[in-house]
């Protein structure tokens, strides 16, 4: 049994009340057989948990978590329960229709509020705040990107009640950063406190009778069988719901990429502070450059504020220590100063990241295949925050055989291409990082928007 330090995990994790952290759960102590075994305790598992024990309480739930629940990307991540998907809607649009597409962007849509109805009906308090999210153009260059970005989606029917251009000054109302040209803003996206949200729902979930196994590393997965380090769970049904991880589950190595985002939080901040600085709502917030920041304003009134992530590893490693690069926090530390210099002065008092996952297409997806009796649930990229409730609800929709409107959604029963065999992953993915450091310069230098990297930009934030 691995021991982590869980506070050391995340801001989020060291601010949990200690009901929410201990005791830790036991480990599976012999084979045992049940209806689901669910493997991974992230929002993905817990919510698909959630909603399988709600709609149908007489089935056997049993969710594997190797370390702790919540201790994977949901217990450390910038807090956006966003309406974002990773895949353009033009995309999802050429692999299935229009119509189809628009239906899953008003899935995540609804999403937000989904997350904030359960979290207010269960009494997780997750710190939930629908501020929207505000991100703000601060050169000319970034401002035309701004401007494409809502004729974009004006072109797919959406108006300023869903993406609004601000103005130099009402952007500035929101975010008071310096140099601000204008900004765009969505009210799809809630701020949240994410370790309580996922320390949370693992109390919600044992309140309705299912299981979760702490310290029970899943070695393999096969049709009715979840083997472990500590013996067998036999299930009829069976979800994956390791994300990052996926890569070391055998068979899967080359499913997902587990690539790095970085965090820094500093102290509360002063009112005087916060006059100048706004997101009285709490909004989420980042800016349009290609290397993607993004940022919240905590209930306590910190600053939680990341991006640039690390570099990919060999092999899809993951490694407690590729969760911190101090060189990475003091770019972040530096960029924050940048847009407010009044921060100058105040202390960062934590700084931690974690692994998110890529599939090959920036495609996330979730399904299950009746021949096996296996589901998946994942890939979101940076925006797994809501979108994994929504893979919940569907997964248990698809457990239990239910055809609804989100197991019509065309993320279901997707499978994205496999990754290319090393070494050639870890040279594309970082090659990719590279450009995508660049672009801004170029841009900044030429005066012209580089292409939209839209491909590369996952890789560099987690939002
Ligand atoms: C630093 C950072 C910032 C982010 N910011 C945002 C954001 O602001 N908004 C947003 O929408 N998304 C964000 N994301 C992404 C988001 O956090 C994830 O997409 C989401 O949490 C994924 O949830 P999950 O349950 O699928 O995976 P995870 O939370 O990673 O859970 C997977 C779980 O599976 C367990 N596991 C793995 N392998 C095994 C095994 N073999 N046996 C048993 N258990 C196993 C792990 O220990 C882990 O607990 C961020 C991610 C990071 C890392």
């Amino acid at each position: 049994m691995t021991t982590v330090d869980v506070r050391r995990l995340s801001f989020w994790w060291d601010s949990l009340p200690d009901d929410l952290v201990g005791p830790e759960r036991s480990p599976l102590p012999t084979s045992t057989t049940v209806d689901v075994a669910i493997v991974g305790a992230g929002y993905t598992g817990l919510w698909t948990a959630y909603y399988l024990a709600t709609a149908d309480p007489s089935l056997s739930i049993a969710v594997l978590e190797s370390e702790v629940a919540g201790f994977g990307a949901s217990g450390r991540n910038g807090g956006w329960a966003s309406a974002l998907f990773p895949t353009s809607l033009d995309k999802v649009a050429r692999s299935s229709s229009r119509e189809r597409a628009i239906a899953l962007q008003q899935a995540m849509f609804e999403t937000v509020d989904e997350v904030g109805a359960v979290a207010e009906a269960e009494g997780i308090d997750c710190h939930f705040a629908k501020g929207g999210t505000v991100v703000v153009a601060r050169t000319p260059v970034q401002l035309a990107r701004a401007k494409q970005e809502i004729e974009h989606h004006r072109s797919w029917g959406y108006g300023p009640e869903h993406h609004a251009l601000l103005s130099a000054e009402e952007a500035s109302e929101r975010l008071g950063a310096t140099d601000v040209l204008g900004a765009t803003y969505t009210p799809h996206c809630a701020a949240i406190q994410p370790a309580r949200l996922a320390r949370g729902l693992a109390q919600v979930v044992e309140r309705l009778g299912v299981t979760i196994h702490e310290h029970t590393r899943v070695t393999a997965i096969e049709p009715g069988v979840v083997r472990t380090e500590r013996g067998d769970v036999r299930a009829r049904r069976i979800v994956r719901a390791t994300e990052a991880w996926t890569a070391q589950i055998p068979g899967h190595h080359r499913d997902i990429a587990p690539v790095y985002s970085l965090v820094i939080a500093t102290e509360p901040l002063p009112q005087s502070f916060w006059d100048g600085a706004g997101l009285g709502e709490r909004e989420t917030f980042a800016d349009h450059r290609h290397l993607i920041i993004y940022g919240q304003r905590t209930a306590d009134d910190r600053f939680v504020f990341g991006g640039r992530g690390a570099p990919y590893h060999r092999n899809s490693e993951i490694r407690p220590e590729f969760d911190r690069d101090p060189a990475v926090f003091d770019d972040l530390w530096r960029v924050l100063r940048e847009l407010f210099p009044a921060i100058e002065g105040h202390a960062v008092t934590h700084s931690w990241g974690g692994p998110l996952g890529i599939p090959r297409d920036w495609y996330p997806s979730v399904g299950l295949d009746p021949a096996t009796g296996i589901g998946w649930g994942g890939g979101y990229v940076g925006d797994g925050v809501a979108s994994s409730n929504l893979a919940g609800r569907t997964l248990a929709d698809l457990v239990r055989g239910a055809q609804t409107s989100r197991t019509a959604l065309p993320w279901v029963n997707r499978r994205s291409p496999r990754w290319e065999p090393e070494p050639l992953r870890y040279a594309a993915i970082n090659g990719g990082l590279r450009v995508m450091a660049s672009a801004d310069d170029v841009e900044e230098r030429t005066g012209k928007p580089a292409k939209r990297a839209d491909l590369m930009a996952p890789f560099l934030g987690g939002h």
